[in-house]
């Protein structure tokens, strides 16, 4: 995996004081380290708003010890999964709602994110005919 900014290969919190940044803390190395990561977990996602708080989500995760890579993955199976008609899930609550778990079968599952109705609409048509019924029964 191509990394920008910070690499984990110089920022290894294993390698504490040993590491080019031998002053810091391990606490610090981390720090930066999840920071590194972050951005380009925020670069790859698709709907970039809320970045303090998408960036808190993102640490949590990743001291909860989720893998940096599992992340970006997730971002990838969401852009195939992804309805056109629905809306990018703000990166906050991806993150908080653990988005990354996701699979097509529960994906199959879930409730269209714009009417509301179940199993999720395949096209704006058939949500618009969930949301609208008197318009087509007038039609
Ligand atoms: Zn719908």
């Amino acid at each position: 995996m191509t990394r920008v900014g910070f690499s984990v290969l110089t920022l290894d919190p294993d390698q504490g004081n040993k590491s080019p940044y031998g002053n810091l803390k391990i606490g610090e190395v981390y720090r930066l380290m999840f920071e590194a990561e972050f951005e380009e977990w925020w670069k790859a996602y698709p709907k970039r708003v809320g970045r303090i708080a998408a960036k808190a989500a993102y640490t949590k995760a990743r001291k909860g010890g989720v893998p940096s890579e599992v992340l970006l993955d997730g971002i990838a199976a969401y852009r195939r999964m992804k309805p056109s008609y629905a809306d990018w899930c703000h990166p906050t609550t991806w993150l908080n709602q653990g988005r990354w778990m996701d699979e097509p079968a529960e994906a199959e599952r879930r409730r269209c994110p714009r009417c509301g109705g179940e199993p999720p609409c395949r096209s704006y048509t058939q949500c618009n005919e969930r949301l609208f019924p008197h318009r087509k029964a007038s039609a």
